[in-house]
């Protein structure tokens, strides 16, 4: 039953020499030249092996800077998920008692792995996201690295709470691994996600079945070899490709995994939450956004302008946390129109392979028409195309059936309107003017979801009066998408139940257990 131990087995011959040498730029492209022209098949990793799927099944993996197949991925099922889930039950009975030191050895050298394969890894988050590849080798990778490295290290420095009950007696608190956790994962930022998911889980010793996005598998396959490599020991982290209805829906229905932690869409989340209810399972989920941007007219316009450009355009607008609602005052606000639109205007769309490329391609069609559709649709609802609005035409030939779209500016929308309140998930963004701090925070806050929002004022008693009124669960100022892994991460309202990072990521992972010894 076991295929042998390759992730892509086809591959494996042909790349000794990436292997060597990471960062050999030449070695490299001719491996993704070699991963575009082979049609090579990703399979699962179970109780470290990588494994066909049970039914043989495959779905063709898309580069969406083509719109051509380039691989293939497991079409898996609710066997497999059955076998992934056995291979984490045995290996939970060690690891969850491997001394923490060990394990932040192992996920240490994880780390390492990954920073040794950054080229490797960014080219291939590249072409399976069509994010462009100096985003994928300055954040993606780096930021997977780094949460390996964070809870590597966190893990060694944890304390416990101990209560004396008069002089009756002393309580101390125990935090053990829960058992087997499930996470599942969205397509905009793959390895960076679902590392920040793997790594607190398996650090606190538990043991996981994890299920990335049909749309981009590639990375979580290559982390599985990175894995073996480290010697983190067989069924510690098992994957299991496949689609949301026929994997991701029997992990979070699992009697056996008893905590879920999911990033994804509302929609999607309301589907994991009623699942794992009746199972009183713990659940972490992270959610849609609909975030707003604020400029106070006496904001630093040099670096608001570029920063909410950053916010609103980064990987395409598909980082969860992207600002698309810019709410700019009065006095500033054509300027601030003029000045954005002419900083977008000079962004370059095209190849994600090329170096110059700041926008690559939608991660799919499916995503591509719904964001046309809201372009459509905030034009019947009064907004007037200020930039953008279609298909670059300066696409390479490469290129040239690939999901491409110019960053999109939109003014005159009224506030409430579906395009101001839906997540759109693209590279769209919407401007709109106010005339006073309540206005705006009211209009920030009339909004279904509350994930993250950026303040740009230089008024230190009004950012700190604005930031306490957002219902969001982080709120920038001056700033956006800085990043400290010790704070908690989550969204308020249909952004989601619970916080990701730092300690908050400790807890939800292990199960806390008071100890009470009568004196
Ligand atoms: P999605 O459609 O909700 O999918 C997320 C994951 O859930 C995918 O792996 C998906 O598999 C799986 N899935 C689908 N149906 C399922 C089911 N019934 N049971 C269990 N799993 C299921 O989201 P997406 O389109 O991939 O990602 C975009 C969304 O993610 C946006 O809404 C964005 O805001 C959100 N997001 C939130 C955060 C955050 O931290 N709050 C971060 C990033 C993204 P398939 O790929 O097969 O559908």
């Amino acid at each position: 039953m076991w295929a042998r131990k390759s992730a892509i087995a086809p591959l494996r011959k042909n790349i000794p020499a990436v292997r060597a040498a990471a960062v050999d730029n030449a070695a490299v492209a001719k491996y993704t030249d070699f991963v575009a022209r082979s049609g090579v098949r990703i399979n699962n990793y179970i109780g470290g092996r990588f494994v066909a799927p049970v039914a043989g099944n495959y779905l063709d993996n898309v580069e969406p800077a083509t719109g051509e197949p380039y691989s293939q991925v497991g079409d898996s099922d609710a066997q497999d998920v059955e076998r992934a889930v056995a291979a984490a039950e045995e290996a939970f009975a060690g690891w969850s008692r491997t001394a923490a030191a060990e394990r932040s050895r192992i996920l240490l050298r994880i780390a390492d792995l990954i920073e040794r394969d950054i080229e490797k890894l960014a080219r291939a988050e590249s072409v399976d996201t069509g994010k462009p590849l100096s985003l994928a080798r300055t954040l993606d990778i780096p930021r997977a690295a780094s949460n390996f490295r964070f809870f590597a290290t966190a893990i060694l420095h944890t304390e416990t709470e101990a209560h004396v009950t008069d002089n009756l007696a002393l309580n101390y608190t125990l935090r053990q691994p829960r058992g087997i956790a499930g996470l599942i994962s969205p397509w905009n930022l793959p390895l960076y996600l679902l590392s920040w998911k793997i790594a607190p889980a398996i650090a606190c010793g538990n043991t996981a079945v994890a299920k990335p996005s049909e749309l981009t598998p590639m990375t979580a396959s290559m982390l599985c070899e990175l894995c073996d490599e480290a010697a983190l020991p067989a069924g510690v982290l098992n994957i299991v490709h496949g689609t949301g209805p026929n994997v991701g829906a029997p992990i979070t229905a699992h009697p056996k995994i008893n905590t879920i932690s999911f990033t994804g869409g509302t929609v999607t989340g309301r589907k994991v939450a009623e699942a794992c209810a009746p199972l009183f399972k713990k659940v972490s989920l992270e959610l849609g956004g609909k975030n707003p941007t604020i400029v106070f007219a006496d904001a630093d316009l040099n670096a608001a302008i570029p920063g909410a450009v950053r916010s609103s355009f980064a990987n395409q607008g598909q980082v969860c946390l992207c600002g698309s609602r810019i709410f700019v005052e009065r006095p500033i606000y054509q300027n601030f129109v003029d000045g954005f639109i002419d900083k977008t205007a000079k962004l370059r769309v095209g190849d994600p392979l090329e170096p110059t490329t700041d926008q690559g391609a939608i991660v799919s069609k499916t995503q591509l028409d719904k964001v046309k559709f809201y372009i459509e649709l905030a034009q019947q609802e009064g907004g007037r195309i200020a930039l953008g609005g279609s298909a670059p035409d300066t696409i390479n030939h490469r290129c040239r059936s690939g999901y491409f779209l110019q960053p999109t500016v939109i003014t005159g929308l009224p506030v409430s309107c579906r395009t101001n309140r839906e997540e759109i998930f693209g590279p769209v963004v919407s401007i709109t003017p106010f005339d006073s701090e309540e206005e705006v925070v009211a209009h920030a806050n009339d909004c279904d979801y509350g994930l993250a929002s950026s303040v740009w004022t230089q008024n230190l008693s009004r950012a700190h009066r604005v930031a306490e009124q957002i219902h969001t669960g982080t709120v920038w100022v001056n700033c956006w998408l800085l990043r400290d892994l010790r704070v908690p991460f989550g969204g308020m309202k249909q952004s989601g139940v619970g916080r990701e990072g730092g300690n908050e990521a400790l807890r939800f992972f292990t199960e806390p257990k008071n100890i009470c010894i009568a004196k």
